[in-house]
């Protein structure tokens, strides 16, 4: 017999496949010998209150064993002869196109700028020993894109426009825990996440498309206003193009400008990582001094508030983490945070940022790339208070606030290293007010949180892609030029690993629809 039930235990129950069969015994008056698999269908923690549960959806395995992993596997077949498709980067948003075109029978050939994510690493190592990023070859760049070495957490608000679950099925088909099928707030972690990004090219070969890495699109194939392929390191490839290059590559947004290619300028959030010490919010988050104990991930935490007409909010949480240097330059400073499967560093991080809108900045108002300049100045800015080296402006939280220099700087996890440096004054106004602002409500609302014990590493840019390449609603094709289809988060339309996936998705299905 299979049952589904609905249970909530405590943290130790919930960690053990044999408590979990004795508790179910217990509960439903059987014999838990007689239970063969207790299936997690569903897992989130609730804690809420001083006793923290575990609140489970289960599929129980009664004199019975299950038949199936738990999930629909894709078939992907041969491609080798079919029509081909120009798949520009292999970020979550190229590399998700690549398989649904596959599915739809259409051959990708994905080209991508930087490295194998292999490769990758060791210029991503380099960082801290040369002080210096490969433009090339960085955190953003380079197969898996920007959500290779992350944290993987892998939930969207967005969940309207496309197939989420399908998103994290074809991440377990291509070796993530299964686990992300039943989590609340699913992650991988930067040291799985490669092996499933290789096993996905390897699918992508398998069945007879191509992946070229370190060549890098340098102009579109274009004739009155159609594309029929692209130019990468002098070579020619043709097809349909999925653009999707991610928010860092401000080449290709230079070059479409110049190709009059339609563009808007977007709004973004720009502030910090701001980084606790993990015991410090397991203790705050799970209300108890001895902290999260031997069952319980290190804790999350989220803040969002209004200040001044502006939203101030807590971005991309890496629990047990590290901070991280993400910039696409020499001379830029950019911070983002990732954290490995087990999440057990001593840190626990997140962007605190502030909503900024096009108006909010100054330059033309009709300029696409008026943000991405903003950006880039905000990012150089930050490069020569941190020495002219990866060396990051750094202040303890309060005294940020109190708008007060920090004297020394505690231990971080951002290896190139911290310098000490006023926040407060060199910030953009728009944005250090209200960060002070929203740090003080963060605060009262969760005690201990303002805390000279957490540190802001300058400076968080890219939490979203400064420009919209224009695309039609429906056939998400550009605007105004056929054979064009911007995706995932560079083109303004995503914003997460799992957002992107699926927008690649559908830009794969409307390439198909175009071709047919
Ligand atoms: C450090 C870090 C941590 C993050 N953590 C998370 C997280 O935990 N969860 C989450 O949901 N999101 C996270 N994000 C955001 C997430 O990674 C992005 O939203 C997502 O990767 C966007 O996917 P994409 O495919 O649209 O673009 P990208 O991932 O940016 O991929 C674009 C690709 O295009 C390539 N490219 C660029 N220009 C060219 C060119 N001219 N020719 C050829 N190739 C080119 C780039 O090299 C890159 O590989 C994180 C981002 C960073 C930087």
């Amino acid at each position: 017999m299979i049952k589904e039930l609905q249970i909530r235990v405590s943290p130790q129950v919930a960690s053990q496949q044999s408590l979990l069969r004795d508790f179910v015994g217990r509960e439903q008056g059987i014999d838990a010998r007689t239970i063969n698999h207790v299936r997690v269908l569903k897992r989130s923690i609730d804690a809420r209150q001083r006793n923290i549960y575990v609140n489970l959806s289960l599929r129980v395995y009664i004199n019975e064993v299950p038949e199936d992993e738990g999930y629909e596997r894709v078939e992907y077949h041969d491609v080798s002869d079919s029509r081909q498709v120009v798949v520009v980067g292999a970020g979550p948003g190229g590399l998700f196109a690549a398989l649904k075109l596959i599915e739809l029978g259409l051959r990708p050939v994905v080209i991508e700028r930087g490295k194998d994510v292999h490769e990758r690493k060791k210029d991503l190592a380099g960082i801290k020993k040369i002080q210096a990023v490969d433009p090339e070859s960085n955190y953003c760049f380079g197969e898996g894109g920007a959500g290779a070495y992350s944290d993987g957490k892998l939930y969207t608000r967005s969940k309207k426009r496309g197939d989420v679950n399908k998103i994290l099925r074809v991440f377990c088909q291509h070796g993530a825990s299964l686990s992300i099928l039943a989590d609340a707030h699913p992650h991988i972690g930067t040291d799985k996440l490669p092996g499933v990004i290789e096993a996905m090219r390897n699918t992508i070969i398998r069945c007879g498309g191509e992946v070229h890495f370190q060549t890098k699109m340098t102009q579109l194939i274009m004739q009155e206003k159609t594309v029929t392929g692209v130019i990468a390191n002098g070579k020619e490839f043709l097809g349909p193009v999925i653009l999707a290059t991610g928010h860092s590559a401000r080449d290709v947004y230079r070059y479409l400008a110049s190709a009059d290619v339609r563009m808007e300028a977007k709004g973004i959030a720009v502030g910090v990582r701001l980084e606790h010490p993990s015991e410090l919010i397991d203790q705050i988050q799970y209300h108890s001094k001895q902290g999260r104990g031997k069952y319980l991930p290190a804790a999350e935490y989220s803040f969002v508030n209004q200040v001044d007409g502006r939203g101030v909010y807590s971005f991309c949480m890496c629990p047990g983490g590290y901070v991280i240097p993400a910039a696409t330059d020499a001379r830029q400073i950019v911070v983002n945070g990732m954290s490995p499967s087990s999440r057990g560093g001593k840190w626990s991080n997140s962007g605190m940022v502030v909503e900024t809108r096009p108006e909010d900045v100054g330059g033309d108002a009709n300029d696409p790339l008026k943000m991405m300049l903003f950006q880039e100045r905000l990012e150089n800015d930050c490069w020569l208070q941190g020495n002219m080296k990866q060396t990051a402006p750094a202040q303890r939280m309060a005294d940020f606030v109190n708008g007060r220099l920090s004297y020394d700087l505690p231990q971080s996890s951002y290896t190139p290293g911290l310098i000490s440096s006023p926040l407060h004054f060199w910030l953009p106004q728009q944005v250090s007010k209200r960060l002070q602002e929203g740090f003080r409500m963060f605060g009262k609302r969760s005690h201990g949180f303002l805390t000279n014990e957490a540190c802001m590493i300058a400076v968080e840019t890219r939490t979203s892609a400064p420009v919209r390449i224009l695309r039609d609603y429906d056939s998400l094709q550009h605007v105004e030029v056929n054979g064009l289809f911007p995706c995932g988060e560079g083109a303004g339309y995503a914003g997460g690993i799992v957002s992107a996936g699926v927008d690649g998705e559908r830009c794969a299905e409307m390439v198909n629809l175009y071709l047919s």
